[in-house]
């Protein structure tokens, strides 16, 4: 007997799946059968080539450009995706940006922008989202946070990681308003995975040290890749998941350097 797949005849929304671990997570809820709209910022033909890949497995999928730091455009982007694919079921709030900044130069310039899409954004597009999966008593969000909300030492992390403890508490909140409507509300918070934010400027020798050393710090001695992060969600955005909610999944190969003792 052939096993049905978990998300045949849905329609997930993935925010900033042009790239990194939005188009794994996409990729991966297409091979679930859902019909995929594929959210970008600016890149493309990036989205095109992930829109591509899925439709040439035999999924549907459809390019949507929003820059959901401006909340007009964040607000429609939920009419488009079921304009072309149908109703939003699953929404995969993924779309972020790092600015580096600690308190000692703290420039609001460089950090409004990152709150804007990391926060207004998320809030802007689930709010959209919601009320079509109220209308039919069922739905699956899950946000991106980052092991940065649960407290790390990174430097130069302190207000990226203020917009991620944010979004850990925006899960909650949200879960509580929405379960009573069939709507699960969770977050995954991704350790170090290895994409365009992870590699930032690092490059050559300084780099393969840099993820050594990361590696090291993990119980199972390797970065992470897109894929961890969208197997994980693929779980929590399926029907086998209703019954958890306003909960965080660490997906960070076990780090062990959140507290240290000599
Ligand atoms: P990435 O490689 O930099 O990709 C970011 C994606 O978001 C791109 O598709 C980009 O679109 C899109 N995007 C950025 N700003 C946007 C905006 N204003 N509107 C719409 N789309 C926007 O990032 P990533 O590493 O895959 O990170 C994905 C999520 O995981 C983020 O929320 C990040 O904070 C979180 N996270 C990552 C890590 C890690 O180690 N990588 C760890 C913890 C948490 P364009 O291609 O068009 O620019």
């Amino acid at each position: 007997m052939g096993q049905t797949r978990t998300l045949a005849g849905q329609v997930a929304l993935v925010t900033g799946a042009s790239r990194g671990i939005g188009s794994a997570i996409a990729v991966r809820l297409a091979a679930e059968g859902a019909a995929v709209a594929v959210n970008y910022r600016e890149r493309a033909a990036e989205a095109a080539a992930v829109v591509a890949h899925i439709t040439e497995a035999g999924g549907r999928a459809a390019a949507l450009r929003a820059d959901l730091g401006d909340p007009a455009q964040a607000a429609a982007l939920a009419a488009q995706a079921a304009a072309q694919l149908g109703p939003v079921d699953i929404l995969i709030n993924n779309a972020g940006i790092f600015r580096g900044g600690d308190l000692a130069d703290f420039d609001f310039a460089q950090m409004e922008p990152m709150r804007r899409t990391n926060v207004d954004g998320l809030v802007a597009v689930t709010r959209a989202v919601v009320p079509g999966m109220q209308a039919r008593r069922y739905g699956r969000i899950v946000n991106l946070t980052s092991i940065a909300a649960h407290g790390t030492s990174m430097a130069g992390t302190t207000f990226y990681a203020a917009t991620k403890a944010a979004v850990a508490i925006l899960t909650r909140r949200f879960a509580l308003d929405l379960g009573p409507h069939g709507i699960t509300v969770n977050a995954v918070a991704p350790g170090f995975i290895l994409t365009d934010m992870a590699r930032q400027n690092r490059t050559g020798e300084e780099a393969e040290r840099f993820y050594a050393a990361v590696a090291e710090k993990t119980m199972m001695r390797r970065v992470g890749c897109p894929e961890d992060i969208a197997h994980a969600i693929a779980f929590l955005a399926s029907p086998h998941a209703g019954f958890i909610t306003a909960q965080v999944l660490t997906v960070d190969g076990g780090r062990m350097d959140y507290v240290v003792h000599p």
